[in-house]
C-alpha cells in the first residue's frame, strides 16, 4: 500500500484516456490537463494498472477528454487486472454501441455527464444538441448491467439550478440511477458558480436517510426514494482529507492533486522498478490542497 506524508492511503486511480472530446462544454476543466501531448498506448496502461495493482489499489476510473474517442476502450478495460474495480466517466452519447462490449470486457458501471433535460439547454452547455445520445447511451448502460449508472450534474446557476428537482423525480425509486450533484470547479471564467453548499443543506434536511462514503467522505442523501450524492471539491478540507486517489494525464503525467499542475510526475517510457519509484514519488509529492 502507498500513504502520504498525511496518512492518506491511495486506492484508486484515474486515468485520463484522451484529451479529444465530441462535445465543448462551456465549463469543461479536462481533468486539469493542458497542452497535453501523445496518449498513452494501451499495453503501457495496461502496464501501468498491474503497478497500481500491485501498489493495492483497489479501483480505476477512466475519464478525459471523452474516453469513449478511443476504438481501443475495451482493449483497456480488459487490461484491468483482477482484484481491480474498473469504471468510467463518460458524456454517454457514444456510449449506445459499446455498452454490451465494455461490460464483457470487465467494466464495472458508468458515470454519465447530464447537466439538464432540456435539449437547448444540452446544446447551450455542451455545445451540441446530442441530448437524445446521451440519453440512449444511459439507456443502453442500464441495460447492459453496467450499475449504478451516476448521473454527473454540474450545478449551473442561473442554467440548470432550476432542474434539480426533476433530476430528483428522474431518479427516483430507481436503484440503478444515482444522482449526483457536482460543484463547478471554475477553471475556464465560467460566471455560473452555484452555491451547492446551501443546495446540499436544503437536502439534508429533506433526507430520510444518510450515509458517508469513503471517497472524499462524500455523503449520499436518501431523499423521497432517490439517492443524490455531492461532491463539492472547493474550500472542503474534508474533500481532501479523505482523498485516496491520484491521477494520470492523457499523456502520461501522474497528478497527485486535481487543482495543482505544479508537481506532476513524468511516467513517460518509465517501466519496472523505475515506473514503481514513480508512484511513490507522485504519492510523496501529495498533500491537502485545502487544510
Ligand atoms: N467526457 C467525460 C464526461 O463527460 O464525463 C469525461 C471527462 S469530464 C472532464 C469528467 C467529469 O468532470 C464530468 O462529469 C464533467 O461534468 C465534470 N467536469 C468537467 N469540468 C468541470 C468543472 N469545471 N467543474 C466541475 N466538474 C467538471
Amino acid at each position: 500500500m502507498l500513504s502520504d506524508a498525511y496518512g492518506r492511503t491511495v486506492t484508486n486511480i484515474r486515468i485520463s484516456l484522451t484529451h479529444a472530446c465530441n462535445l465543448n462544454c462551456i465549463y469543461c476543466h479536462a481533468e486539469g490537463e493542458q497542452h497535453p501531448e501523445d496518449e498513452l498506448p494501451a499495453g503501457q496502461i495496461a502496464e501501468i494498472l498491474r503497478v497500481a495493482r500491485d501498489f493495492g489499489f483497489r479501483s480505476v476510473k477512466f475519464t478525459g477528454g471523452e474516453p469513449l474517442m478511443r476504438d481501443d476502450l475495451e482493449e483497456i478495460v480488459a487490461s484491468v487486472p483482477e482484484g481491480m474495480e474498473a469504471s468510467l466517466t463518460t458524456n454517454g452519447t457514444l456510449l449506445a454501441g459499446r455498452a454490451r462490449a465494455l461490460k464483457e470486457a470487465g467494466l464495472g458501471r458508468v458515470n454519465i455527464s447530464l447537466d439538464t433535460l432540456d435539449p437547448e439547454r444540452y446544446a447551450r452547455i455542451a455545445g451540441r444538441p446530442l441530448l437524445g445520445d446521451a440519453l440512449a447511451g444511459i439507456e443502453a448502460a442500464l441495460d447492459a448491467g453496467l450499475v449504478p449508472v451516476k448521473l454527473n450534474m454540474v450545478v449551473l446557476s442561473g442554467i440548470n439550478d432550476d432542474e434539480i428537482e426533476t433530476f430528483i423525480d428522474f431518479v427516483r425509486d430507481r436503484h440503478d440511477l444515482v444522482l449526483q450533484l457536482i460543484e463547478l470547479m471554475d477553471f475556464r471564467d465560467c460566471p455560473h458558480h452555484a452555491d451547492v453548499k446551501g443546495i446540499e443543506d436544503r437536502i439534508a434536511a429533506i433526507a430520510d436517510r444518510v450515509e458517508t462514503r469513503r471517497m472524499h467522505h462524500r455523503k449520499k442523501y436518501h431523499v423521497r426514494g432517490a439517492e443524490v450524492e455531492v461532491v463539492r471539491p472547493l474550500h472542503n478540507t474534508e474533500f481532501c482529507a479523505y482523498c485516496n486517489r491520484l491521477r494520470l494525464t492523457s499523456d502520461g503525467w501522474l497528478k497527485p492533486c486535481l487543482l495543482r499542475t505544479d508537481n506532476h510526475v513524468d511516467i513517460r517510457g518509465l517501466h519496472g522498478a523505475a515506473l514503481e519509484e514513480a508512484f511513490r514519488e507522485a504519492v510523496r509529492r501529495r498533500e491537502p490542497y485545502f487544510a
